[in-house]
């Protein structure tokens, strides 16, 4: 049986360290009541036009669940 020495097993802990901080997104989505997310536009606003909105599985970066590309929510970013 092999023996971890201490120096190897700090060496796993720091890139154990780096893989999950690089492959844990910088924030957390939040649930749809928190920025008063709704189903349908606002002024002509919806999320399909947010940089928030990622249409190939309509989900946002920023909210948590199934999003509509009609919904809306106060976080509402238009894109350039
Ligand atoms: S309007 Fe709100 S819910 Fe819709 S994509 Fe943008 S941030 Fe997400």
């Amino acid at each position: 049986m092999k023996v971890l020495t201490r120096r190897v097993f700090f060496k796993y802990m720091a890139m154990l360290g780096l893989v999950t901080w690089s492959t844990t997104p910088l924030y957390a989505k939040v649930p749809k009541d928190t920025f008063k997310y709704q189903e349908t536009p606002n002024d002509g606003k919806r999320c399909l036009n947010c940089v928030y909105f990622l249409p190939q599985t309509n989900e946002c970066k920023m909210v948590e669940g199934s999003i509509s590309p009609d919904g809306w929510c106060r976080i509402f970013q238009e894109k350039k």
